[in-house]
């Protein structure tokens, strides 16, 4: 028995499940129940409005602060069929009274709207006319003053609320972490503890990393060269390094977006509009960017420098991997940063207490940055979540166990050789001479001559600066800015060279990304076909149709209508409206590409997908097995593991050839078996579709696979 609720999921937004929590809150919702929804940032908070919304009567007016949150909401509404729009300042005369008349008609089943609007009297009678179905703050936290983003206006209406008689019920969602916003959202809306809905802030999907000792600069591009195409944002602490990165990098050909308060209104509207349009891939700003971005497919957020504190971390970070699909977060560490931040705090307005307590949240930052525990667990433990996990598996601490390696000798020849070229000269000459280099440079300047020539040469000149440049990451050397930095010693590198420090190099390898189970041709075409219409449309790309979307595409290349609904994020309103045209390029591109498989595969040589930092607890189909033998459905594990219940199959399946056991009674009986593999006999093309259609209607995909899979003769 499917609830309305699951049918709307299903039909409109094409999910399987429900994600933890939206089920207890809609049901909450519906039942006239006012409730606090608390979930992460990509959690799914849109949808526990939006379904009680669409089932309920009337129009479900949602508060949203920003202009561009309730365009992107309002355009991915639209996308779905489903009639929404917003009112707000950005509109004209002329438009808002259209769209106040429109509303009157009862015409849209969604308004946004600014939390200024309920100071309007024509818009408060309007309310007043129509049958309401909800009302939902949208990032409530926006009504407390203990929250980071407190809006005056989103308190100031609650009062004006409560004088309204038609509102059957109001609900709040925000990801916000901290207990006093929680209570102090409670009591304004007058919701009860056991109406509060709190998921925790786990991201399962975002792998933490911290880099130390790298340059930062080279870092980026060799990230940038791994991740070529996929969307990502730089943070850096200052308007400064924004604007050197961006040159250092434009420079190179990358194409990168740069973003903060110094540029003009109309710079920053366009850069962002580049990145959001899928343009400009990368995007380098200061923490004056990202407020109001819901961009789904943004795969990695790189911090340039350690942040303020926790709290602006996770939550810049956090704008990675909103669709679910594994993103990285990566802080890039160096001493100095600790220096920064301190200055900014130092020069800010606070009064002395405030300072002080942004010292301590400063100190839990630097903590964070030298932890030798799960970087996951530790954001997690910093926010009280009481649902955190020793181990996420996932980031650069659970998972490199960081390589450690004694470079203290050859850091003294290092320090040592700079002391001999009269702290005169940068990094790549000082490699240079080590290597004992024949470059003329090193000949003009007499370099050639000292003690300290050629004494590294052994490494290669790539080597030598990698390490020079971690003896300045970690102040083990000095720096003097200017037009060619050059190297100096400092008290730090008098101790190495006295034998009184000793120096251990880490390595931190670039997170790679997760083993492509997709074909990245079929899905560059399709991301070119979403652009096409999105653009036409003048929406943002991942409006139509999210990267998990389209990689499912390009991974089972469904063929008909009824394939495409069983992919993830496909619902009838959306196939109506875009589905043919995603259906003709993937068969062109099938026409094109005729041996092409179903990546999934269950003999043969292709390994089962991987997730991108393997887990834990092994490769990603024992896990699947081990929830089936701790007596979950096959449904179930697909609604825990947020995949399809295909995929869930075919790791069972390839965990028996691993020689696992699986109980096969749970799938067919021996006269099923028996049938299924004579018929198999009888047809000459031994493929799944044939097969089908020449057995009964009752012996149903999944039952034939799993009488394939236990004779050891499934192919997809
Ligand atoms: P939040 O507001 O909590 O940050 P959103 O509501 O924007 O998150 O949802 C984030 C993404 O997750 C969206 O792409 C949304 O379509 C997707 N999503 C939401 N619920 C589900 C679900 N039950 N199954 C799969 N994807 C979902
Ligand atoms: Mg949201
Ligand atoms: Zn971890």
């Amino acid at each position: 028995m499917i609830t309305a609720q699951e049918k709307a999921l299903r039909t409109y937004f094409g999910y399987e499940g429900f994600r933890p929590g939206q089920q207890e809150v809609i049901e909450k919702v519906i039942t006239s129940t006012n409730t606090l929804a608390v979930m992460p940032t990509g959690g799914g908070k849109s949808i526990c409005y939006q379904i009680p919304g669409l089932t309920l009567d009337g129009t479900a007016i949602i508060i949203s602060p920003l202009i561009s949150l309730m365009k992107d909401q309002v355009d991915s509404l639209l996308a779905l069929g489903i009639a929404a729009t917003f009112i707000n300042s950005s509109l004209t005369n002329a438009e808002h009274d259209q769209r106040m008349t429109d509303i009157a008609a009862g015409r849209y089943k969604f308004v946004y709207v600014a939390p200024e609007r309920f100071e309007s009297t024509a818009f408060v009678s309007l309310i007043k006319s129509l049958t309401i179905a909800l009302v939902a703050f949208d990032e409530a936290h926006c009504i407390s003053q203990w929250g980071h983003d407190f809006r005056p206006s989103y308190r100031s209406i609650v009062p004006n609320l409560k004088r309204l008689t038609n509102i059957p019920v109001v609900m709040a969602l925000t990801a916000t972490a901290t207990e006093a916003v929680i209570t102090d959202i409670q009591e304004l809306l007058h919701i009860d503890n056991d109406h509060v809905i709190n998921t925790g802030f786990a991201r399962d999907n975002l792998a933490f990393h911290i880099v130390k000792g790298k340059d930062r600069a080279t870092y980026i591009r060799a990230f940038l060269e791994e991740h070529p195409d996929e969307s990502g944002i730089i943070y850096t602490a200052t308007r400064k390094q924004a604007d050197a990165l961006y040159e250092q990098l434009s420079k190179r050909g990358i194409r990168v977006a740069k973003y903060h308060a110094g540029m003009t209104e109309l710079d920053r509207k366009r850069a962002q509009a580049a990145f959001i349009h899928d343009e400009m891939p990368v995007m380098i700003a200061t923490n004056a960017f990202g407020m109001g971005i819901d961009k789904s497919n943004v795969r990695y957020v790189i911090h340039y420098a350690m942040p303020m504190n926790i709290e602006s971390y996770y939550q810049e970070a956090g704008r990675a991997g909103r669709d679910g699909e594994a993103s990285d977060c990566i802080l890039l560490f160096s001493p100095q940063d600790i220096q920064l931040q301190k200055f900014l705090i130092e020069q800010s307005l606070m009064d002395e207490q405030a300072k002080q307590q942004e010292y301590r949240k400063l100190q839990a930052m630097v903590n964070y940055c030298h932890t030798q525990g799960c970087l996951s667990t530790f954001i997690l433990d910093y926010f009280n979540d009481t649902h955190s996990q020793p181990h996420c598996g996932r980031c650069s601490n659970c998972v490199e166990k960081l390589e450690k390696e004694d470079i203290t000798e050859e850091a003294q020849m290092i320090l040592s050789c700079v002391k001999r070229m009269g702290e005169r000269f940068g990094v790549s000459m000082t490699a240079k001479v080590l290597k004992g280099s024949k470059d003329k440079k090193v000949q003009e300047f007499n370099l050639h001559k000292i003690s300290t020539y050629g004494l590294l040469s052994a490494y290669t000149e790539k080597d030598l600066t990698e390490r020079i440049h971690f003896l300045v990451a970690e102040q083990l050397l000095a720096t003097e800015e200017g037009k060619f930095p050059t190297l100096k010693l400092n008290q730090n590198s008098v101790d190495v060279l006295k034998g009184i420090r000793t120096v251990e190099m880490y390595t931190a390898p670039i997170p790679t990304g997760e083993e492509d189970d997709y074909y990245k041709d079929l899905f560059e075409s399709l991301r070119a076909l979403r652009k096409e219409i999105a653009d036409e449309k003048n929406v943002p790309p991942y409006v139509l149709f999210s990267d998990a979307t389209l990689k499912e595409l390009s991974r089972y290349f469904p063929a008909t209508r009824e394939d495409m609904l069983e992919i993830k994020g496909v619902g009838e309103k959306k196939y109506d409206q875009y589905g043919e045209a995603f259906l003709h390029v993937i068969q062109s591109w099938r026409a094109e590409n005729p041996e092409a498989r179903t990546r999934v595969k269950i003999s043969g040589s292709t390994p089962a997908p991987k997730p991108r930092n393997q887990q834990e607890d092994g490769p990603s189909h024992l896990a699947s097995y081990k929830l089936f033998q701790s007596g979950k459905s096959i449904k179930d594990i697909a609604v825990i593991r947020d995949m399809k219940p295909m995929t869930i199959e075919n790791h069972l399946f390839k965990a028996f050839q691993d020689g696992y056991p699986i109980a096969w009674n749970i799938f067919f009986n021996e006269e099923e078996e028996a049938t299924i593999l004579a018929a198999r006999e009888e047809i000459t093309d031994p493929k799944l579709k044939p097969l089908k259609e020449a057995l009964p209607d009752s012996y149903d995909y999944t039952k034939i696979r799993a009488v394939l899979a236990k004779n050891g003769v499934l192919e997809m």
